[in-house]
């Protein structure tokens, strides 16, 4: 049964906590974001008040063997800076039994990266290219059967299990998901997995009325799922971005050089007679301002997004829409974003993605529950400093968008079952 960290009596007990210290290194291997560390600090210095001692366990960047750049030993001083005791290191996350076994209350043990073991994700390494579907299939046969040796060997280092790596839940890995059968009584979410699950419900199962979805991004193939399962739940889409100029075009409307997928456009248009059919309200930008290259220095104008000139590209929403937009933000108590609404990377069409920002703060400030969720929405909200005047900013872009679809995470089932 899932335990809570705030109720476990942690004193004289090792944890083994999966967190998500995939932090930006650069070439000094010097960290250049700590966020990720940073957010899970208060489930480790939980453990550490509460008498508990901890093993810290992540994953580094994408290694397909062991590899130095990838290490973590690059990040224990930065860790144990963040948590104000010292942090000790076990080279091979595999070989870590005598100093798990000395761990005293207080002190802590940062494992190697579990990636340098091809068990932790459970796929093959090393195949041929040419490989046949056949030794494809005993290859990860082969795998998985050693994968359960790796994860037994993780939960003996431990009495409790605790998964703070919400970056990670979306995927079933032996750290994030299945050492979680070896601690029936004992196991629980830290946090930062506790605050990101709640945001979920919040918009998923609680979400208050009228309810705002802003849907942004590139294309349409990569968050046609996340549109399919809002239509089920909100009363307002907005849908922004690249991935706009799909639905206009598939309406009939001349996009010029816009981004689009032709191949979307009859569930574009599927979508579109769903929303009518359930009564949801569609914003689509009917303005944008396009550019006669995709640079930040290049001419700009603003016209109907149905009407964009052949040699002309739909860059962000004009102030037309951002006004309406505004608007149906204001009047909602739960508003859901995902995804920029223009090329929010240049200066000169990041307005639209600015404004939905602003927005989304004042109406929180109105009492809006309001969540930022998925990678470059996240990365707008903060580079424009609006990432604590909103209800909640959401730390994982892959595993948000697969809550956000309605798919329930791995990494959340284990611990919940
Ligand atoms: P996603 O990762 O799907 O959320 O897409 C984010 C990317 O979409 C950002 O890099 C934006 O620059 C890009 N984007 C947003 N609007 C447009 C647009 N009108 N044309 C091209 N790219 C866009």
């Amino acid at each position: 049964m899932q335990k809570y960290i705030d109720s476990y009596d942690f004193a004289g007990k090792k944890a083994i906590v999966r967190v998500d210290f995939n932090v930006p290194l650069n070439e000094n291997f010097e960290i250049t974001d700590d966020t990720r560390i940073r957010r899970a600090i208060p489930t480790l210095k939980k453990v550490l008040e509460k008498g508990g001692s901890l093993i810290i366990m992540s994953h580094l960047g994408r290694p397909k063997k062991v590899d130095p750049k990838f290490s973590l030993k690059h990040i224990v001083a930065r860790v144990s800076e963040c948590l104000g005791v010292p942090v000790q290191f076990a080279e091979d996350c595999q070989k870590a039994d005598a100093q798990a076994a000395a761990l005293k209350p207080g002190e802590v043990l940062l494992l190697e990266n579990l990636r340098f073991y091809a068990e932790e994700e459970g796929k093959p390494r090393g195949l041929a290219e040419d490989a046949t579907d056949e030794e494809k299939k005993a290859a990860k046969k082969v795998v998985k059967e050693s994968q359960k040796e790796f994860v037994k060997k993780l939960a003996s280092y431990a009495d409790c299990y605790i998964n703070d790596a919400f970056g990670t839940a979306h995927r079933a890995h032996g750290s994030t998901a299945l050492i979680a059968a070896y601690f029936p009584d004992d196991k629980m979410f830290g946090y930062l997995m506790e605050g990101e699950i709640k945001a979920i419900d919040n918009v998923l199962k609680n979400a208050g009325h009228p309810f705002t979805a802003i849907i942004g991004g590139a294309k349409v193939s990569s968050k046609l799922a996340v549109l399919e399962n809002m239509l089920e739940r909100v009363d307002n889409l907005v849908i922004g971005g690249g991935m706009s100029y799909t639905f206009i075009k598939a309406q009939g409307g001349n996009i010029g050089n816009s981004l689009h997928e032709d191949d979307l456009m009859p569930q574009a248009l599927e979508i579109l007679a769903k929303a009518k059919e359930k009564g949801v309200k569609v914003f689509l930008p009917t303005m944008s301002v396009v550019a006669d290259a995709f640079s930040n220095d290049a001419n700009a104008k603003v016209v109907p997004t149905a009407e964009i000139p052949e040699g002309w590209e739909g860059m962000d929403v004009a102030a037309e829409n951002l006004a309406e937009w505004k608007d149906v933000i204001l009047g909602s108590k739960t508003v859901l974003w995902n995804g920029p609404v223009g090329v929010f990377e240049m200066p000169n069409f990041a307005k639209g993605t600015l404004q939905i920002a602003e927005d989304l703060a004042e109406a929180t400030a109105k009492g809006a529950y309001t969540l930022v969720g998925g990678g470059d929405s996240v990365a707008a909200v903060t580079k424009m400093g609006y990432a604590d005047k909103v209800s909640y900013v959401s730390t994982g872009g892959g595993a948000m968008l697969e809550a956000l679809e309605g798919k329930d995470l791995p990494g959340i089932a284990a611990v919940r079952e």
